[in-house]
């Protein structure tokens, strides 16, 4: 059975880059009839950060990603936090050291310090590997004694894995193919640290074994990590999952990979870790299923024209074979793009109803009569085709709700006339007499007035735009006017002519 995790720490907000990795997974998962198990890599405390993992789970789910396995869910293979997990990997790096595979190493952070800075002196580089292991404080190079009193004394030590000397490492991965490593390049990684926890490389394997991972799909970031994790499952005897290595995901424009700095102008995370804090994705108004679709975007394409993907139809289509290799970059306009595809699909009361709790903070900021949700629909159904965010619906329709605050100064000048005022309560006069207010009939009335009394359309509909919207914007006037209704628009225009 194809399983597959998500492996975040939680460091702070996800960030789009991990909510690709996260969707990617799940997409292959659901592809395969497998298992999307999340797994929160919570070793490094000095990088946790509060309410990260409740964080994560809620953004998963806001995208309509659902997890088969992990820690709010749990499952067969839990633990799903690392941290629950402590006493799972101390005798793995023990039985590393037991088959001389690892070793004890005492060197403290200023000796390493002091042989870093010796190195550059020479314009060379230090790396803890076998080419001078055998100068430093390890049990390689110390008398077996010597290392037992070190550990009895209590002497901090880490454990590192013995990279071998010279070999030529052969690694594959999915979507960039083979990879030939000269394992002598290597450094002898930390497994476990003074502080009773393993690192990640250590953590992640053993986990990936013992949670029966058959697939790891994570960012390109983690090639690097390849080679000693394909080592660690060598030295652990067990097969290694299949490995694919997702493309980075570039900026906008210029060189270089997309960047948390670059994220906050472009509303990067999902949405913010803390209230108050920058926004994300939901709060400036993207709907899930658009994010999904321009992440799955994203390094991946379905090797046809379409564009527009469902979850489901992402899942019927996905495949690794069609994940590029090269970075992907991050395009916000087409990001908008895809929201704006999404809105438009949405009904009018789908819409009204998402717009509702918005539109009432404003009237309400304003002092104004809150509409019903009648209203607040056929207003919807009025502006909605311009409209790429639901926010937008404010700015496209605030005069229905409200009069306009000012008048747009520029129009007024070219359109209002000597004569306007007077044209304008006559028209007034005419449309309130109209029975039903319907938009058709108060339409006949004012043409049946501009004809019998000889006027042109240009000395009429600009003005009256202008003073019932404010501004020459806006869809057909006598839909506005009959949905505001009689009362608001003698008061708009009285007040226009006062
Ligand atoms: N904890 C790692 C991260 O934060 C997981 C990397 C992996 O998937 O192996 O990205």
């Amino acid at each position: 059975r194809t399983r597959v995790r998500f492996a975040p720490s939680p460091t702070g907000p996800l960030h789009i880059g991990g909510v690709r990795t996260a969707l990617f997974n799940y997409l292959f998962a659901k592809k395969e009839g497998g298992d999307f198990i999340l797994r929160i890599e919570d070793t490094d405390q000095n990088r946790y950060v509060e309410g990260a993992e409740a964080y994560i789970t809620e953004a998963l789910s806001w995208c309509g990603i659902i997890c088969d396995e992990g820690p709010h869910i749990g499952g067969d293979h839990g633990p799903y936090r690392q941290s629950e997990r402590k006493d799972i990997y101390k005798q793995y790096a023990d039985q590393l050291i037991a088959e001389g595979k690892a070793y004890y190493a005492f060197d403290t952070a200023e000796e390493l310090d002091a042989h870093r800075k010796d190195h550059e002196a020479k314009g060379k580089t230090f790396i803890y590997n076998w080419h001078n292991r055998n100068k430093l404080k390890n049990s390689l190079s110390l008398e077996a004694s010597e290392t037992s009193k070190l550990i009895e004394a209590g002497t901090e030590y880490v454990i590192r894995f013995k990279s071998p000397e010279k070999e030529s490492l052969e690694l594959y991965d999915l979507i960039r193919g083979k990879i030939t490593i000269d394992t002598a390049t290597l450094d002898d990684k930390v497994l476990f640290k003074s502080d009773g926890m393993p690192t990640y490389h250590l953590a992640n394997i053993v986990d990936d074994h013992l949670m029966e991972i058959t697939h790891v799909i994570r960012g390109e970031e983690w090639l690097p990590s390849l080679a000693l994790h394909q080592l660690l499952y060598n030295a652990f005897g067990w097969e290694a999952p299949s490995f694919a290595h997702l493309p980075l995901i570039m900026k906008p424009v210029g060189k270089g990979k997309l960047s948390k700095r670059d994220g906050e102008k472009l509303g990067f995370p999902v949405f913010p870790l803390q209230w108050g804090e920058s926004q994300g994705y939901r709060e400036n108004g993207y709907l899930p299923e658009a994010v999904i679709n321009f992440l799955a975007m994203l390094g991946w394409n379905p090797g046809t024209e379409q564009e527009i993907f469902t979850l489901d139809e992402l899942i019927a289509q996905f495949s690794l074979e069609r994940v590029n290799k090269s970075g992907a970059r991050f395009d916000p306009e087409k990001t908008k793009w895809y929201n704006q595809h999404y809105l438009q699909q949405m009904s009018a009361a789908e819409l009204a109803r998402r717009f509702q709790p918005l539109l009432n903070d404003v009237l309400r900021e304003k002092g104004a009569e809150l509409p019903g949700i009648e209203t607040i629909e056929k207003v919807t159904a009025l502006v909605k085709e311009r409209a790429t965010f639901i926010q937008d619906l404010w700015s496209l329709s605030s005069y229905f709700f409200i009069a306009p605050e000012s008048h747009d100064e520029k129009a007024v000048r070219k359109q209002w006339k000597e004569g306007t005022p007077a044209i304008l309560r006559n028209v007034l006069n005419v449309m309130l007499s109209v029975q039903d207010f319907s938009s058709e009939e108060i339409e006949k009335a004012v043409k049946k007035h501009i004809q019998d009394e000889e006027l042109s359309f240009g000395q009429v509909m600009p003005p009256l735009r202008l003073a019932i919207v404010g501004a020459m914007q806006g869809p057909h006037l006598f839909d506005i006017i009959s949905l505001i209704g009689p009362e608001e628009t003698r008061a708009r225009i009285e007040k226009a002519i006062a």
